[in-house]
């Protein structure tokens, strides 16, 4: 027995059922050099771990006639689909937010995160859901971490195999569908959006204490869950997407000039969302709204560009990261920014300067290198130059509203 392991529902019948987990589980198993024999309708999933050994199994008869050698189960192979093109929204379909979609490309080529401000119905949510897509694909281990989380929570299909998961949790969600929890610790939001987007809509709306908890996942790409009886460690290395309202109406500085907001009313609805998590937030942004002369007429006068052009701006931009510190510039600690995001005479100057104007905090000024630094990468510039900079700071407007 030793060479193998086993799970599986078994019914009354001596059926084995389905269970939740089965790809995690095979995960593990094929690391420590062991088979895995499963239900047949938890085998499908587990074989995308590419070399495990899975036995899909009907009923105990079947295992025990495997076990006793009298007649083998048979393995079974998962080939990963290729559906990841399918179906995508197209970075091309929002109009205009030429502004708002170089600040997508950026996050996307360097895994910053970012804070849209705008009225309803720029774009906000369509802009969010298209970030995922300007992303270099997904790795296998990758892939396999993601799926492994899904496999958890008994979401997932194969056909999700490879693709960078978007959640888009309510701000009525609670901290545990949040973050993850209860009495037997199930992976939350956080951890579904692993290697991919979260997505939260409406930023002050959400419960600050809920909020708060999203500190530690951004710093270390994972969530420490503890309860009374039980410690589980889940994978959180999602890339935060926000957004709001610039005031509790919605449209202040919108060209019909119908927000009545008094200032008082702006500055406690935006001092709802926490400094600490601000200073967290790569990539801060307006999207405003159009007036309609700026929108093409129809599709086709102007040309949009599609995501599969920013993401091959973006793969290359990645790939020189990797290349220069085996991680994107977003996930850089200080000392390696100190290392790494080093600008050129000029553009510290330039630093300096906004540095003491906009009085930005020390992790801000971190902030604004690593954003140079992705800048620089995809301009496939190897130094941080003044031009690099100012664009960055660009970013950082609404550090004090
Ligand atoms: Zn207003």
């Amino acid at each position: 027995m030793e060479s193998h392991e086993f799970a599986g529902e078994l019914a009354l019948t001596g059926e084995l059922r389905p269970i939740r987990g089965a790809l995690a589980m095979t995960l593990k198993a094929h690391h420590d050099g062991r088979a895995f024999v499963l239900p047949e309708a938890s085998a499908h999933e587990a074989a995308l771990v590419r070399g495990a050994i899975v036995h899909p199994a009907k009923n105990l008869l079947a295992v025990c006639a495997h076990v006793a050698g009298r007649e083998s189960l048979s393995r079974c192979e998962t080939t990963p689909p290729h559906c990841y093109e399918a179906e995508v929204a197209d970075l091309s379909d929002v109009r205009g937010q030429a502004f708002a979609k170089r600040a997508l490309e950026i996050a996307a080529a360097g895994e910053h995160s970012v804070l849209m401000v705008g009225p309803p119905g720029t774009g906000k949510s369509m802009l969010a859901q298209r970030l995922s897509h300007l992303c270099a694909p997904m790795e296998e281990d990758e892939a396999l971490e993601t799926a492994a989380v899904h496999s958890l929570m008994g979401a997932f299909r194969v056909c999700d195999w490879g693709r960078r998961p978007y959640r888009a949790p309510h701000h009525t969600a609670s901290a545990v569908a949040l973050v993850g929890g209860g009495s037997d610790p199930r992976p939350g939001e956080i951890s579904l959006a692993h290697h991919g987007v979260l997505f939260l809509d409406e930023l002050p709306e959400w419960d600050r204490r809920v909020l708060e908890v999203l500190r530690e996942p951004l710093e270390s790409g994972r969530i420490h869950i503890s309860r009374a009886a039980r410690q589980a460690i889940f994978p959180a290395r999602f890339q935060l997407v926000a957004a709001m309202n610039p005031c509790p109406c919605g449209y202040l500085g919108h060209p019909t000039g119908r927000c009545r907001c008094t200032p008082d009313q702006i500055a406690r609805y935006r001092a709802r969302i926490s400094g600490p998590l601000l200073d967290r937030i790569d990539l801060q942004l307006e999207v405003p709204s159009l007036p309609a002369e700026a929108l093409p007429a129809r599709r086709g006068v102007v040309h949009e560009e599609t995501s599969a052009v920013v993401r091959d701006r973006c793969i290359v931009a990645a790939r020189r990261q990797r290349e220069r510190q085996q991680k994107p510039n977003g996930r850089l600690q200080p000392r390696e920014v100190e290392r790494h995001c080093v600008p050129d005479a000029k553009g510290e100057a330039l630093l300096k300067s906004a540095f003491a104007r906009l009085s930005l905090s020390a992790r801000a000024y971190h902030r604004i290198l690593k954003v140079a630094r992705t800048i620089a990468d995809l301009a496939s510039a190897d130094t941080i130059a003044a031009a690099h900079i100012a664009e960055a700071i660009g970013y950082r407007r609404l550090e004090r509203p």
